[in-house]
């Protein structure tokens, strides 16, 4: 069997034209318009002026794409045009149905090019396209949602308590950063951009080194769709230069983070400093539970789901996975049974259920994680290695793992991995699983499977955590909030008020009495 070093050596092949490169996809070539070495700052495409990224496909390890990334001075570009554009545009003072008219469209547009933004987030990202379909719909959905949300929200007449009539209205707070993490590219995208656009704002994106393609190509399809000159830049580039100018920039009236809890922190010194509004959606390390009147069938289909789609990499995966004493020995040998048998090969293929990790780099960081485990008393089940598959070998693939041996004080139970490893724990009553369960920095998600309704929300309500599913897991809707607990975040996204997140809230006070104030005894 191969360990990862096996594979740190592997060089990258690079494409014959770096700089115009165009994307296989199941409906042909991507044009090339869409695949340039071309950033979008201020309403411009341009080539970046900073460090060369290599775009790597990480199911053969090959260089598909090159891109000169953003610098600094682009996010000072992209504020001045986006604060211009808001102006000029009359962005911030169109009545909401108007601006949700653009919002439609770019929804629309994403529903059209879903085939396309799956087939180059599958190449820039490794997950199946099955997943990134889903994603590029849901980024469709989102858009069409928060126009809907936008044209029905309401401001509030408050009860006043003198000859008053008092408003509670929202305004815009101007140029918006959003900073995401290479996981999920369009659906973190769109869940940012949509809400800040509809409340009135320009928006500055800096999408990962890694994965920048998906959110240039949204940037293509809301220019195509109508929206303003500058309302929106794409600055793909190094978090350390180009996403700390962000925020720090002067201009910039919120942050919208969504990336690990280390960074997310840093962001929220940076926003103390200026005073700034901040919303962080970090990092977890999710228990998923089961009891033992669960249906095993359906806990089973659950965990594994929970835990090795998406390859593990995803803030909500079920990580750490307690079952009752009772039925742990049973439950678990289901589980290493399930895991052995799921399929592993690239996203392109149909069939496959783990796709590669986002590249070699991460996936020999997440082995890291494993190997410094089983050196510190972990037991491996199943996995804990690269597959020997050799039509695997170039690939950033590592096997679905589930360890054991080990209690929830343990490194591998506190820090998040963010690859496709579950640790099974048991528990022996609700009080023992409820305070290991919270026995944690994080709170960001949850999974109960249980046949009993009271005990599953009465667990619910003690777990701390953003999102509790019962006898499901990792469903979404956009139209249900979001928000992590803890050390998972600040803030909530998502729901009819995500787009008052992005707005200063104000209040305003009209006399109707005609009256002088009675104080000055005139
Ligand atoms: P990361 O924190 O390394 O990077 C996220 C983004 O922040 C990137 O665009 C990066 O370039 C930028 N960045 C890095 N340092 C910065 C700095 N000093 N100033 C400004 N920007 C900076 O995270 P990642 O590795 O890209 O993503 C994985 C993490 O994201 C995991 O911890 C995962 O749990 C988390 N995540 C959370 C959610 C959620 O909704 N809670 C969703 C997806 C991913």
């Amino acid at each position: 069997m191969k360990t990862p070093m096996d594979f740190q050596s592997r060089t990258t092949t690079r494409p014959t034209a770096a700089a115009t490169v165009s994307f296989p996809s199941p409906g042909g070539r991507l044009p090339v318009a869409d695949t340039v070495d071309e950033i979008y700052v201020a309403g411009r495409w341009v080539r970046g002026a900073g460090e060369l990224i290599e775009s790597v496909d990480p199911a053969t390890g090959e260089v598909f794409a090159t891109l000169h990334g953003a610098v600094p001075g682009d996010v000072d570009n992209a504020v001045d045009a986006g604060r211009r554009a808001v102006a000029a545009s009359g962005w911030a003072t169109m009545l909401p149905h108007e601006r949700a008219a653009v919002l439609y469209r770019i929804g629309n547009a994403v529903e059209a090019h879903a085939e396309r933004i799956a087939a180059l987030q599958t190449i820039d990202t490794g997950k199946t396209l099955a997943e990134t379909r889903a994603l590029a719909h849901s980024a469709a959905g989102t858009f069409r949602y928060t126009a809907a949300a936008l044209e029905t929200a309401e401001e509030v007449v408050t009860p006043p308590r003198g000859p008053f009539v008092t408003v509670s209205t929202y305004e815009p707070m101007g140029v918006v950063g959003a900073i995401t993490p290479w996981n999920s590219p369009i659906a973190s995208d769109a869940q940012k951009i949509a809400p800040a656009l509809a409340a009135g704002n320009a928006v500055v994106s800096k999408p990962p080194v890694w994965t920048p393609w998906v959110t240039l190509l949204l940037a293509r399809l809301a220019e195509d769709a109508g929206l303003p000159a500058g309302l929106l830049s794409v600055l793909p580039g190094p978090g350390r230069t180009v996403g700390d100018r962000l925020a720090r920039h002067p201009g910039i009236g919120k942050i919208s983070f969504t990336g690990g809890t280390r960074t997310g922190r840093t962001l929220a010194h940076v926003a103390a400093e200026k005073l700034m509004p901040i919303t962080l959606e970090l990092g977890g390390k999710s228990p998923t539970v089961v009891f033992e009147d669960a249906d095993l069938e359906q806990a089973l289909a659950g965990v594994l789901f929970g835990i090795f789609s998406s390859s593990g990499q995803s803030c909500i995966a079920g990580s750490r996975v307690f079952v009752h004493r009772s039925i742990h020995d049973e439950f678990v040998a289901r589980l290493v049974d399930g895991a052995r048998a799921l399929r592993v090969g690239p996203g392109t293929d149909p069939a496959t259920q783990v796709a590669p990790m986002v590249g070699h780099e991460h996936r020999d960081a997440v082995a890291a994680m494993v190997d410094d485990a089983v050196r510190t008393g972990a037991q491996v089940l199943c996995g804990g290695s690269v597959p020997d598959d050799p039509a695997l070998a170039d690939g950033a693939y590592y096997l679905p793992t589930v360890l054991a041996g080990v209690d929830n004080s343990a490194t591998i139970c506190q820090e998040e991995v963010f690859g496709p490893v579950a640790v099974v724990l048991p528990f022996d009553d609700e009080s023992d699983l409820v305070a290991q369960a919270n026995d944690t920095v994080y709170g960001l998600a949850c999974g109960i499977w249980t046949a009993d309704y009271r005990r599953a929300w009465r667990t619910a309500k003690a777990i701390q955590a953003g999102t509790v599913w019962v006898n499901t897991y990792k469903q979404f809707s956009i139209s249900t909030p979001f928000s992590g607990l803890k050390d998972s975040g600040i803030g909530t996204e998502k729901g009819r008020d995500g787009i008052r997140s992005y707005m200063n809230q104000k209040s305003i006070y009209l006399d109707m009495s005609g009256a002088p104030l009675p104080w000055a005894g005139r």
